[in-house]
């Protein structure tokens, strides 16, 4: 068995994308439905395994205002709006990221929320082609339905097993 960490993973984008749901669903498996705006940022500890190696990661979840300072469109909308709006925003974020931390550093697109099949605003294709443009993983997941948690941490991981 192999031990690598401590790597810090940092939960970036816009408001109600479902950041702290996905990190909920990822430490404890449940999920709430009730938006709790983020205050401040906080990070949690978590040990995972993942092909005979632990990782030891801080998860790191942030506000997401610091870009768009306003709590206004999350006030004004149901917890479930979705629009393409965040998705445009991530690359953004990322490059944001990139210019901060140049290439040191793993990033991955998450199009999360994906039980809102009907009301799905960006393709499989242009998530995974954007990331690709970007330098970043994709992965579609759906924090409601524990669907792909795991394997999004998973995917992370294996790339940083690269890295060492
Ligand atoms: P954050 O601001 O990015 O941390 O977003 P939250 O995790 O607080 O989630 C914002 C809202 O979206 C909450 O009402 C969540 O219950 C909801 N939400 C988060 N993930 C999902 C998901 O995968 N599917 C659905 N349907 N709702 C989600
Ligand atoms: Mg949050």
């Amino acid at each position: 068995m192999t031990h690598l960490g401590n790597y810090k993973l940092v939960f970036l984008g816009d408001q109600a994308v479902g950041k702290t749901s996905i990190i909920t669903c990822f430490m404890y498996g449940n999920f709430d439905t009730n938006y709790q705006a983020t205050i401040g940022i906080d990070f949690l500890s978590k040990t995972m395994r993942h092909e005979d190696t632990t990782f030891r990661l801080q998860l790191w979840d942030t506000a997401g205002q610091e870009r768009f300072k306003s709590l206004i469109p999350i006030l004004n909308s149901s917890h479930n709006d979705v629009d393409k709006q965040s998705f445009i925003n991530a690359s953004k974020w990322i490059e944001d990221v990139h210019a901060e931390r140049g290439n040191q550093v793993i990033i991955a697109l998450v199009g999360n929320k994906t039980d809102l099949v009907h009301r799905r605003q960006v393709s499989i294709e242009e998530g995974d082609t954007k990331a690709r443009e970007l330098g970043a993983l994709f992965i579609e997941t759906s924090a409601k339905a524990g669907f792909n948690i795991k394997p999004l941490f998973c995917k992370i991981a294996s790339a940083l097993q690269g890295t060492e």
